[in-house]
């Protein structure tokens, strides 16, 4: 929005809400790079200059909740001390229960109840340097549609001062923007100033050969399209370079018998921002999973009732933890015995007193490459969304927390119409472009928290934690809208496509599979009553 253009009050205040919310965000991708690197003075400075901006965004913006979260935090991180290298834990867990609850919140600005449908903010624009102007703008128009900014820059001039003013969440550029190989000159000058912070996209109009790539990897870049340029393939391409969602900090689940020793291995993670749970009752394995859901376990060998060994097979034995990487953390030295054990399960084996840096190191690289994996064993290839058997799990969890929560959730099946006649006009691949259209169009308009899955060829399910059945069908009703309102280039006209969902509220008792029983007659009713609606479940 310019600010020389007249706007309405609502949209003023959705503009500055939307910088206080980029804020957050910065002061959270700040924080989750704690993750990767050691903590330094100049870290600290960093995450203190991020949260002061964040404050004053909040105060002058008058946005009481991020205000208050933006105070804790610095009053934590200010009583956080070097010791040796080492920080202080109790008010680092301090800042880290501030961050997750900031990540949990999906980033919006606090629900406002006389406004259901209000959708997250965008994050930044993307800057777009393509061929000529015209067509910069042509796709800035497109991607608006789904609810991502984009800036179209026309000169080198431009894309520095934006970077001055407002840096970009990322950067598409044409190799061959402002002269031949131009485009990859001005994007390492780009690099040197910004450094890995700004994801850079290549774009060549025809098909690139090894040397032009390679160049693109030399001057910085994180991808590479070729060919047409479109909306869906854009977002496709920035999307994990843009790593939507929540931030996930790592999950350990630490099981020793005793409290001083489990303790102390959770301050070491804690410390660098993974969330922990701390189990002394092996007995009490299998619910504490259920409820934590751990991407990663250690565990103690030797424990009243059990061994470790053979908790380690009782775990790895249940389908929904076989990925889940389980490490011994033990004073046995003999090697021997450390070996019994891994040959009969878990993955490796640590032994007690251990540093800091290495356990961090193990449990970091293990549980990244578990998380890795696990992204690929639970989605859709094709649309990279959940899968039917995941999201179903997930739909059953969520119900779960929600009811012990005492907090609302939403449940929706989605149809697109007449998918059939797509496929038999325009082809299959035609109708896999819809398919994908429809999944981006979801996971650019849904908050983070929200999980969605392809349940079916043509068929969506969504679970909104927190969301009021209301709340739902508005955010559900400006998404059909905007989907309708889509046209796809085809022979002899432009395709356009609906869809028809179901929508049913969490209700005490209920569990997962009788939501979607009721979402799929409340989909069947919306079908049945003409299609391209949504219909809510009445019971
Ligand atoms: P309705 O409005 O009643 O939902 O009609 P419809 O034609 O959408 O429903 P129907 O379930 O009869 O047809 C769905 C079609 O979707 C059948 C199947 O060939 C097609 N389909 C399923 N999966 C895919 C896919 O991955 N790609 C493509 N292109 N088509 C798919
Ligand atoms: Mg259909
Ligand atoms: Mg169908």
């Amino acid at each position: 929005m310019s600010p020389f253009e007249p706007a309405s009050e609502q949209q003023m205040r959705q503009h500055f809400a939307q910088r206080v919310v980029h804020q957050a965000r910065d002061v959270l991708q700040l924080w989750q790079r704690l993750q990767y690197q050691l903590w330094t003075t100049l870290t600290q400075h960093q995450i203190d200059d991020a949260l002061l901006r964040w404050q004053r965004f909040a105060e002058r913006y008058e946005d009481s909740v991020h205000l208050a979260l933006a105070l804790e935090a610095r009053t934590a991180i200010s009583a956080m001390t070097l010791e040796g290298g080492r920080l202080d834990s109790p008010s680092l867990r301090r800042v880290n229960e501030i961050m997750q609850r900031l990540a949990a919140s999906g980033l919006r600005t606090w629900d406002d109840p006389a406004n259901p449908a209000q959708l997250p903010p965008p994050r930044r624009p993307v800057g777009l340097l393509l061929g000529d102007l015209e067509a910069s703008r042509h796709l800035a128009r497109q991607l608006e549609f789904f609810g991502c900014t984009a800036q179209p820059l026309d000169s080198p001039a431009a894309l520095h001062s934006c970077l001055r003013e407002y840096p970009p969440a990322a950067i598409v550029i044409d190799v061959n923007f402002a002269g031949e190989g131009q485009g990859l000159t001005l994007a390492a000058s780009i690099r040197q100033s910004v450094g890995e912070s700004i994801p850079l996209v290549f774009h060549s109009p025809a098909e690139a050969d090894t040397t032009t790539r390679l160049a693109a990897v030399q001057a910085g870049a994180r991808a590479f399209v070729s060919g047409p340029l479109e909306a869906w393939n854009v977002l496709e391409t920035l999307e994990p370079l843009l790593g939507d969602g929540p931030w996930q900090p790592f999950r350990v689940m630490i099981i020793d018998d005793s409290p001083a020793q489990a303790m102390h291995t959770e301050r070491m993670l804690n410390d660098v921002g993974m969330i922990t749970r701390c189990l002394n009752d092996p007995l009490q394995a299998m619910a504490e999973l259920a409820d934590f859901q751990p991407e990663l376990i250690i565990l103690d060998m030797y424990m009243p009732g059990c061994t470790g060994t053979e908790l380690a097979r009782a775990i790895h034995q249940n389908d929904r933890y076989v990925s889940v990487p389980i490490i011994y953390l033990s004073a046995e030295g003999d090697t021997n015995k450390q070996l019994d054990a891994m040959s009969e399960a878990g993955d490796d084996f640590l032994t007690k007193p251990i540093r800091s840096r290495q356990l961090v190191t193990v449990v970091r690289n293990r549980a990244a490459r578990a998380r890795g994996l696990r992204a690929r064993m639970v989605r859709d290839s094709l649309t990279g969304l959940y899968n039917h058997t995941h999201i179903l799990r997930e739909l059953e969890d969520s119900c779960a927390r929600a009811q012990r929560e005492g907090r609302p959730l939403a449940f929706a099946m989605l149809d697109i119409d007449h998918f059939k006649r797509i496929n038999d006009c325009h082809g299959h691949s035609m109708g896999d472009r819809v398919i994908k259209s429809l999944s981006l169009f979801l996971k650019q308009r849904l908050r983070g928290t929200d999980l969605i899955g392809r349940y079916g060829g043509e068929e969506f399910a969504i679970v909104m934690p927190g969301t009021t059945v209301d709340a739902a069908v508005a955010v559900l009703e400006d998404i059909r809208q905007r989907f309708a309102a889509i046209e796809y280039p085809a022979r002899p006209t432009g395709v356009s496509c609906t869809f028809s969902a179901g929508v049913v509220a969490m209700a005490p008792g209920l569990r997962g599979h009788t939501l979607a029983s009721r979402a799929d007659a409340a989909l069947y009713r919306a079908k049945q009553e003409g299609r391209n609606r949504i219909a809510r479940d009445d019971n």
